[in-house]
C-alpha cells in the first residue's frame, strides 16, 4: 500500500511524502491501492459473504452487522459485492479502491 507516481514509477509510503512530491513531478497521486487484500476480499466474500465477514475485514463495521443480520442484505448485497470486488471497484472504510494485482 503506497502512494505511486505515474510519471517516475517512485513509491511514497505517506501522505506527506506524496504531497511534496507531486510537486516534483507536477502530477497528482492516486490514492493507496491494496492489492495485497484482493484475493482476501474475494474469498471472504464468496464464503462468510452472508455474514458480512468481508465487510468487516475491510472496516466497514456497520454494514458488515447489517449483512451478519440479514444475510448479506437477503443475498443481493453480497452479488452487488461480489461483482464489485472483481471489477476492482470494491473500497475500503477510507475509501481506497481494493486491486487485484
Ligand atoms: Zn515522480
Amino acid at each position: 500500500m503506497a502512494y505511486k507516481c505515474d510519471k517516475c514509477g517512485k513509491n511514497f509510503k505517506t501522505e506527506k511524502e506524496a504531497e511534496a512530491h507531486e510537486k516534483k513531478c507536477n502530477v497528482v497521486l492516486t490514492k493507496p491501492h491494496y492489492q495485497k487484500d484482493w484475493l482476501v476480499v474475494l474469498l471472504l466474500c464468496i464464503f462468510l459473504g452472508v455474514l458480512g465477514v468481508h465487510r468487516f475485514y475491510v472496516g466497514k463495521i456497520g454494514t458488515g452487522i447489517l449483512y451478519f443480520f440479514t444475510f448479506g442484505f437477503f443475498g443481493i448485497g453480497v452479488l452487488i459485492d461480489f461483482i464489485t470486488i472483481l471489477t476492482n471497484s470494491f473500497t475500503n472504510k477510507r475509501g481506497d479502491f481494493i486491486i487485484r494485482d
